[in-house]
């Protein structure tokens, strides 16, 4: 069965990013208002990520590393609309953490709580100690010697640290812009004595405008502006190059796409094709702009209840729509008439 369990976490959890992706994933769930990440410069001596959450109640402590244990989905009615409730909803996150790594801790308090606990665990997810700590309301989980289970993952890991600091760097902008209202920090850890405050959004933001201008920055984001669309229940939130924009400016920002306020990978199906006809229609409108290599581009899908479901990949970051041709409808219809077709 052990063997089983670490095929199932190895899927869970391919690399630190997506250590990382579950635990904002836990937080933002909690109802968090501001998250701080702490990740070693190795991505894997440390992941740590604290929020101000609800905090876990004292009678699901025990079960929160236990697979499949999961205090989101009541019965399986639940499951039909899960994206839009819920980030995660399978149960496997901590359980897999506690497995492939040292050592996982948990510090967590519940509003009036008079102090919080600290958790210890063991990598089968039972809890080895509980102690009294100092915490705020909310949650820590602090996950130590990432992959210790799984040498050679570990040492390709280490050998390509570079590589997933900025897949964690670029993750944490696409939960900034999918989440406007929610303050992200990420503290790469250097060595012990010298911690690198490579702080991403160090003030509390109040606006979908401020997130861009924070995670694009000022270049880009003053080539943009915001445009929204509702159309067949749908709510789309852009934030699209004008008409006129700078090439150089938007250029290799890239696409953030997300569903539900979930960021989602464009590497496939529809999503891919949202993003090829938004290049399509932005060379329409300015030819200059075809050259232009991986320009900005960033929406929002807000969708109706059931229409489609985020379990068919063990990241979860893709969507099987329902009926995915309405989407892409939706989507051209805000894309043209943001984009006007010149008059010729
Ligand atoms: P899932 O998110 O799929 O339910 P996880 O393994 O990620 O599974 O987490 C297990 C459970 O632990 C969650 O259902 C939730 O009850 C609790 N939990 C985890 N992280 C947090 C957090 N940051 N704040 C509050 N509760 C949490
Ligand atoms: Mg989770």
């Amino acid at each position: 069965p052990t063997t089983v369990r670490q095929i199932g976490s190895t899927q869970v959890l391919v690399d630190p990013s997506s250590v990382v992706k579950e635990l904002i994933d836990n937080a933002l769930d909690a109802r968090a208002t501001a998250i701080f990440i702490d990740i070693a410069a190795n991505t894997i001596d440390l992941i740590q990520v604290k929020d101000n959450g609800h905090g876990i109640p004292a009678e699901d402590r025990a079960l929160v590393c236990r697979r499949y244990c999961t205090s989101k989905l009541r019965d399986f009615n639940d499951l039909k609309d899960v994206g839009g409730k819920w980030l995660g909803f399978r149960g496997e996150a901590l359980a897999s953490m506690a497995e492939m790594s040292g050592a996982l801790s948990i510090f967590t308090r519940v509003e009036g709580e008079p102090v919080s606990v600290l958790l210890k665990f063991e990598r089968n997810g039972e809890v080895a100690s509980t102690e009294r700590a100092s915490h705020p309301v909310g949650t820590t989980v602090k996950v130590a010697d990432f992959f210790k289970a799984l040498p050679v993952r570990k040492q390709a890991a280490l050998n390509h640290s570079t590589k997933w600091l900025a897949k964690i760097k670029r993750l944490i902008q696409a939960y900034a812009l999918a989440r406007p209202t929610v303050r992200f920090r990420l503290q790469v850890i250097k060595a012990k004595t010298e911690s690198s405050n490579f702080i991403y959004a160090p003030k509390a933001i109040a606006n979908v405008e401020d997130a861009a201008f924070k995670v694009v920055g000022r270049d880009c984001s003053l080539q943009c502006d915001w445009t929204a669309l509702e159309s067949h229940g749908f709510t789309i939130h852009a934030f699209l190059p004008k008409t006129n924009a700078n090439g150089a400016k938007i250029a290799n920002r890239g696409s953030f796409l997300s569903i539900d306020a979930r960021p989602v990978s464009t590497a496939r199906g529809v999503l891919k094709k949202i993003v090829t006809i938004f290049k399509e229609r932005l060379r329409k409108v300015n030819p200059a702009l075809a050259s232009v290599k991986d320009p900005f581009f960033c929406m929002n899908i807000i969708c109706p209840p059931v229409s489609y479901d985020p379990n068919i990949e063990p990241a979860k970051d893709d969507v099987l729509f329902g009926n995915a041709e309405l989407v892409v409808t939706v989507v051209d219809k805000l894309l043209r008439t943001y984009y006007p077709e010149a008059v010729v």
